[in-house]
């Protein structure tokens, strides 16, 4: 999963972007308004958290812009006593809130929720075969038994899972995977595949040659 975080105060972005990436997000970040559209309105991200108080272009603007072409959920930052900032956000096309200051594991869950809604699985976990994928601890067990996998190979998963039956293709893995520093070596993707396979089985996600991946239905 790609998050574009979008947050002037240098501290905090710093803050929500480590603990992302902790997690195994891709994250790109902006610290100011016209910027942050711009990489939203360029790029297929999965989430976008948003302050309301931005240099050059402030919250409200950008996601009125960003509503013109694109559903990317968004999740708005906002003051502690913006009541009114809040009902504004939700009528304007924001899909949730977080009231500032606010505890990352709230924001963290609160993205989750949002992803999966987007992509209309609203349960936090999924049965696939013998796998169970539990999206709000982050776990994939096999047959009742958790496998270890990186925070990467997790979110290869989770991907895969939340898009089953649809042949995902590289480009888009390496778009939702890997954010703008990643360097892009090749194979690293078959690299992460290859690994899952061995936690995980050889036959859990299939190769459509020329296409991309897939998690049967
Ligand atoms: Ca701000």
């Amino acid at each position: 999963m790609r998050i574009l975080i979008v947050e002037d105060e240098s501290d905090l972005l710093a803050g929500i972007a480590k603990a992302l990436r902790e997690e195994g997000y891709a994250v790109d970040t902006s610290e100011e308004g016209e910027e942050g559209l711009y990489k939203a309105t360029n790029w297929d991200y999965d989430a976008i958290v948003l302050d309301v108080m931005l240099p050059k272009l402030d919250g409200w603007e950008v996601l009125k812009r960003l509503r013109k072409t694109k559903k990317t959920p968004v999740l708005m930052l906002t003051a502690r006593d913006g009541s009114r900032d809040r009902v504004r956000g939700l009528d304007g096309g924001a899909d949730d809130y977080v009231i500032k200051p606010f505890d990352l594991s709230e924001l963290l869950a609160r993205l989750r929720a949002l992803i999966r809604r987007s992509a209309n699985q609203t349960r936090s976990q999924i049965q696939i075969g013998d796998v169970l994928i539990d999206y709000a601890a982050r776990i994939v067990s096999l047959d009742g038994e958790p496998v270890t996998l990186t925070a990467r190979e997790y979110s290869l998963v989770e991907y895969l899972a939340l898009h089953r039956g649809e042949v995902v293709t590289r480009t888009a893995l390496y778009e939702h995977l890997f954010d703008e520093d990643d360097s892009s070596l090749s194979n690293l993707l078959d690299v992460h595949v290859s690994n899952i396979r061995k936690k995980i089985g050889p036959e859990f996600i299939t190769t459509r040659r020329g296409h991309g991946y897939c998690i049967e239905g």
